[in-house]
């Protein structure tokens, strides 16, 4: 009896996730796969959220998903664990040790068995080895990063408050991820004022440096230019063309030397993938530390080993540049090897993998949105703006659960999320 093939997906991101569910519905539940998702956390939330988890405006208790209760119900099964190696030869993955709660030796050195590995592990922002930066920063990429932000931004605003003190915090990075919790956190504040504090936003003092021209490099000078105006009009002082060369306890270090005050540091600068994937098993990674794949999304030196999402770089075939790491490649990306994987276990070939560019967008919290429209249909190269942008951005997210859980339960889970929303206070306050 042939036993069936093992497909490993490490990284239950927005990528990872909605390929374990489509091949363990598929492949998974008809017994022609063996599908393991691997994650270093217990639970996924969608990523592009995260900033509204770090401003407290969002409760991951109504959003999150644990794995072994998604994998239990599609098909597919969950480890935990972080990966930190590859075994080409032997066709195994490497999960590092893992520490109990009390910080001692739970599980020693994991070896998972693939016959299809895919690659998912997204990506984090950049220190660039900027000195300090890891020390005293805080960072956005994970689900607990974001957590301890927000534990931290409670104990400075208690300080902040009792002291009758401004409470400083500047951003490094004008990009989505700097801009996003730049803009939620003037919501979040505006919010705080009517729960007892109505002089907390004059002592809020934000700054948002940016190291290039403008804010938003990837989208259009026009939206740019609104998104400062707006961030101004919020009270934050946008610096642009500022490049941070050091970090410390007291704020961040310009090159000319000059001190930029903080209480809370935020990094949000630059995008890497994970550095135990830098030149992994032998494979050809970039600087960026992402696995250069092909257009069936097949690293080049191991046709068994596939990449998606943030941390691949694909330059397609007519294109001059590598996709962008956004949620909107990682989905499709899915979509693709979801469709594929299995016709290619058993001898197919995979088609190349092309890109339906349908533009970026942006929801500067509930103040404004905006949408540069893709490279096809009818409007193309446009910019969308307000209503109409902050929908097309909310429908991103709506159309992950749709693959996730299905039309008719995504749309309960919906209204749940929405009658949860209504029980407690708009802010989270403890
Ligand atoms: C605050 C914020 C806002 C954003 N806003 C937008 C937006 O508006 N639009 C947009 O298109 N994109 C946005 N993005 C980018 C988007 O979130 C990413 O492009 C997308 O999540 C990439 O999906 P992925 O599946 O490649 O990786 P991810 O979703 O990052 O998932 C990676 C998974 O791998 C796991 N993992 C990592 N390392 C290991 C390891 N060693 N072992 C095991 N598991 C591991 C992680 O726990 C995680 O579950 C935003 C990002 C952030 C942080």
């Amino acid at each position: 009896m042939s036993r069936a093939n093992r497909i490993v997906i490490v990284g239950g991101g927005i990528a990872g996730l909605m390929l374990a569910t489509r091949l363990g519905r598929t492949l998974g539940r008809a017994g022609a796969a063996r599908v393991t998702l691997v994650d270093c956390h217990p639970t996924h939330l969608w990523k592009p959220m995260l900033h509204t988890v770090a401003a407290g405006t969002r409760d991951v208790a109504h959003t999150q998903i644990a794995y072994l209760a998604h994998a239990c119900s599609h098909g597919f099964t969950y480890q935990a664990g972080r990966m930190s190696g590859l075994d080409r030869v032997r066709r195994e993955i490497v999960l590092e040790e893992m520490e109990g709660h009390d910080g001692k030796r739970l599980l020693g050195e994991r070896r998972v068995p693939y016959d299809a590995l895919v690659l998912a592990l997204g990506s984090q922002a950049d220190d660039a080895c900027v000195p300090g930066v890891r020390d005293v920063c805080h960072f956005i990429d994970s689900q607990p990063q974001a957590q301890a932000f927000h534990a931290a931004l409670q104990c400075e605003s208690l300080r902040s408050a009792v002291n009758d003190d401004a409470l400083r915090i500047v951003i490094a990075g004008g990009g989505t991820t700097g801009v996003a919790l730049a803009a939620e956190l003037s919501r979040t504040f505006a919010l705080a004022a009517g729960y007892g504090d109505p002089q907390i936003c004059e002592r809020l003092k934000l700054t948002l440096v940016e190291r290039g021209p403008r804010l938003l490099g990837a989208f259009p000078p026009d939206v740019s230019a609104s998104t400062q105006d707006q961030l101004e009009r919020l009270g934050f002082r946008v610096l642009t063309e500022t490049r941070v060369v050091c970090a410390d306890r007291d704020g961040f270090y310009r090159d000319d030397g000059q001190l930029i005050p903080g209480d809370l540091l935020v990094w949000a600068a630059g995008v890497k993938a994970p550095d135990c994937l830098r030149g992994i098993g032998g494979l050809t990674t970039n600087d960026a530390n992402q696995l250069v794949v092909r257009a069936t999304l097949q690293t080049a030196q191991d046709e068994r080993i596939f990449a998606l999402g943030d941390c691949a770089s694909l330059t397609p075939e007519q294109g001059s540049s590598a996709l962008p790491p956004t949620a909107q490649v990682a989905t499709q990306q899915a979509a693709h090897l979801g469709r594929h994987l299995g016709a290619w276990l058993e001898g197919r070939a995979i088609p190349p993998f092309a890109y339906r560019d349908p533009g970026a967008s942006l929801s500067l919290s509930g103040y404004n949105a905006f949408g540069a429209l893709g490279r096809f249909g009818f409007f193309k190269g446009g910019i969308v703006r307000g209503r109409f942008a902050q929908w097309s951005h909310a429908m991103l997210y709506r159309r992950h659960q749709h693959a996730l859980h299905g039309y008719a339960r995504a749309t309960v889970l919906l209204g749940a999320e929405k009658l949860g929303g209504l029980r407690g206070p708009r802010i989270r306050l403890a």
